[in-house]
């Protein structure tokens, strides 16, 4: 599954499962873009990490939210390496409430960077795939965009509108040869949702095979959608678990 010289960007990859990615799409040689908005400390480690076997790797500022900081995301990407051949609508956030107690703050903050944060990205690299001809976008969606999750009307809200963006956008690209993929993981401990041990035995007791092997999965599937092996697939969602029920 080759990578190597592929142009990567993997929107929030500060940390997280973002930070993964970038780290195995590194070591397999491709050229990649790691973007953060507010850990800037942790994106300039993970940087300089990687620059020590890696010096096809860029850090930039970035949120995703804001039209201008995308638009300055793809020029860098550009400067640097010339073109781009996959985005990853990765960067998201979750802020949880019963509905009784969410206030439309923490709503729009949840939809503004889940969802807007990658039609924006979306909108932006598309230009440049299009130019190409060719290009692979993977949206980060989540089992609760199919499945909702209670107290995360917002974040299951955004991921399910992000399931029906990868179809529709998949639909206006494919002339483009361009591929628009969905992928709900697994549940992986990261900042994300290491405060929830409930939400965490939940998605372990509801599995058919242990759940170790999350995190693996999830960054082999990605190399797999990204490499030359996989050419005719797009406006799918592949969940990557063994949950039932
Ligand atoms: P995480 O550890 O909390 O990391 C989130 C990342 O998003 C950080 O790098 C953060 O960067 C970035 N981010 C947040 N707001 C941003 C903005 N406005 N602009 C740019 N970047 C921003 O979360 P994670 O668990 O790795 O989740 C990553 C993605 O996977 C999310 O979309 C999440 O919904 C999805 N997902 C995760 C799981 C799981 O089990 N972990 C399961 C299903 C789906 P800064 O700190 O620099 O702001």
């Amino acid at each position: 599954m080759d990578i190597s010289d592929k142009v990567i960007v993997v929107t929030g990859s500060s940390r997280g499962i973002g930070k993964s990615l970038v780290e195995a799409f590194a070591h397999e040689n491709a050229k990649v873009v790691i973007n953060y908005c507010h850990s800037e400390k942790a994106a300039n480690e993970l940087h300089h990490q990687i620059r020590q076997y890696n010096e096809n790797c860029i850090v930039v500022k970035a949120d995703v939210t804001k039209r201008e900081d995308v638009v300055r995301l793809y020029q860098e990407t550009y400067e640097r390496f010339g073109r781009v051949d996959a985005l990853i609508n990765n960067a998201g956030v979750c802020e949880d409430h019963a509905i009784r107690d969410m206030e439309e703050d923490s709503w729009k903050r949840v939809m503004d960077v889940n969802l807007t944060g990658a039609y924006l990205c979306s909108r932006v690299f598309a230009e440049a795939m299009i130019r190409q001809k060719e290009g692979t976008i993977v949206n980060i969606a989540s089992i609760k965009g199919l499945e909702g999750c209670a107290n995360q009307v917002n974040y299951s809200a955004s991921k399910a509108g992000l399931i029906g963006f990868t179809k529709a956008l998949a639909k206006e690209l494919g002339q483009f040869n361009i591929a628009v993929n969905a992928i709900c993981p697994g549940f992986i401990v990261t900042d994300l949702n290491c405060r929830n041990e409930e939400k965490k035995r939940i998605a372990e007791k509801r599995c058919l095979l242990q759940n170790e092997h999350a995190r693996t999965d999830f960054i082999h599937f990605c190399i797999f959608l990204l490499s030359n092996r996989i050419q005719g697939v797009s406006g799918r969602i592949f969940t990557l678990d063994s949950r039932i029920g």
